[in-house]
């Protein structure tokens, strides 16, 4: 029998505690059910499952026990070790933590709860490019470009799963987001805008009792059309805060390149529109994400940042997407790092302190490659996989990625094997 709730010691005083598993909804745009958005999977038969049936099933309950218990779930390892100085774990607490006592109040000893969730994550696999960055579970874009050559039996079975699983997990959502008072919804996919519908969730949001105290925070890779993006904008003054993340991974052309189907032209077109339109609560901040190529153009980028005088979010690739085991920092000599981090690191100095502030993530991020590259053998086995993938599917054009200069900066030949 479960003690009575007020027996229970505070658990949220734990440092392996995190609100995610009482208050959150997430699901991945291919449906799969998780913690959070960084947080490993739960098992794949709660994907068809509403989100009434998932929160308090034997796996979200074992979920919290642990927290409540002092462990950090193995599903949460990137909590424990972040490689990007960032503890995703504390910007969930700090936004629930008014919640700490309803948390308390409503949660039984063998993790149970009966608890509104007030934070949800939107997502869905609708999109307009292929980033090499990224995969068919996060793009319909990447799922029509590998559906187009041949591939393996088990990888065509995943794909069908992908699309078949859509429509379930599409009404999932209207539902939720007509049920619950959100505090906070984080759109992002695929492309949030790609969704046919986005406009009129947002027209359906403005409507609710709580519109006036909702946060919304999107990622966008906004290529969009000047229609769209002035109706988006007209619809987003509705709520308190908007935080708009842009994903830009370069300056120019190698943006394009990385961020395939994109246009460099184009998002600047969209980012002096927002700038000269955008309502009042909207905080705008370009999502930088590191890749090998971005070595190339840092400086590029960074006087970029500064004359349009953008703030700037860094984080390095720590993925190897499907095809893009190239694109990770770690695959250059660590001596053509150093020597890019020491040039970029002499000019950043001579800067005036607003400026120094403005990259001061990205200084943070760049001095981890100044490091020793960490190509364990598990590392150097997946690098390996990744780029034979790449050569057998023959989805990119190497040479987009080594006529850079990028071959000799290498330390990955180019049948994948590491030389370090
Ligand atoms: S501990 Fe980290 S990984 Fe786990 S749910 Fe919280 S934020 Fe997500």
């Amino acid at each position: 029998m479960n003690k009575p709730k007020e027996v229970l010691k505070d658990f949220t005083k734990n440092s392996s505690f995190c609100a995610a598993p009482w208050l959150h909804y997430y699901r991945s745009p291919i449906g799969e059910v998780a913690a959070c958005c960084i947080s490993d999977p739960l098992s794949p038969q709660l994907k068809l499952k509403t989100f009434e049936e998932i929160i308090n099933s034997e796996e979200y309950k074992k979920l919290r026990l642990q927290m409540m218990n002092g462990v950090l779930p193995k599903e949460c390892h990137l909590c424990e070790k972040s490689n990007n100085n960032i503890i995703y774990k504390d910007n969930v607490n700090e936004f629930l933590e008014g919640m700490k006592p309803k948390i308390l109040e409503n949660t039984l000893d063998d993790g149970t709860i009966n608890l509104d969730p007030v934070f949800l994550d939107f997502r869905f696999l609708d999109c307009n490019i292929t980033c090499n960055t990224c995969n068919p579970d996060y793009s319909s874009s990447w799922l029509k470009k590998i559906n187009k050559v041949e591939s393996s039996e088990a990888y065509n079975l995943k794909l069908q799963e992908n699309l078949q699983d859509t429509s379930f997990f599409e009404d999932e959502y209207s539902r939720v987001i007509n049920n619950f008072q959100w505090q906070r919804i984080y759109f992002a996919g695929g492309e949030p805008l790609m969704k046919k519908n986005h406009l009129k969730i947002l027209e359906e949001l403005k409507e609710k009792p709580f519109h006036a105290d909702l946060k919304i925070f999107y990622n966008t890779n906004l290529s969009i059309g000047k229609t769209l993006l002035k109706n988006w904008l007209e619809l987003l003054a509705h709520f308190k805060e908007v935080h708009l993340n842009v994903s830009i991974d370069s300056f120019g052309k190698f943006n394009d390149l990385i961020r395939e189907g994109s246009s460099f032209e184009k998002i600047c077109s969209n980012l002096d529109f927002i700038v000269f339109h955008k309502p009042s609560n909207l905080n705008l901040k370009i999502d930088l994400t590191i890749t090998s190529l971005f070595f190339y153009n840092i400086f590029e980028f960074s006087e970029w940042i500064l004359k349009n005088k953008y703030s700037l979010n860094a984080r390095a690739m720590n993925e190897f997407g499907y095809l893009g085991a190239f694109l990770r920092p770690e695959v250059l000599k660590i001596s053509f790092r150093k020597k890019v981090f020491l040039q970029w690191s002499e000019w950043y100095c001579t800067l005036g302190l607003e400026d120094q502030d403005r990259l001061k993530n990205l200084f943070e991020v760049m001095t981890m490659f100044h490091a020793e590259p960490e190509f364990n053998e598990d590392m150097k086995k997946e690098v390996q996989k990744h780029i034979q993938e790449t050569l057998k599917y023959e989805l990119i054009d190497l040479n987009h990625f080594i006529k850079f200069n990028m071959k000799q900066d290498l330390c990955v030949d180019i049948n994948g094997i590491v030389n370090v």
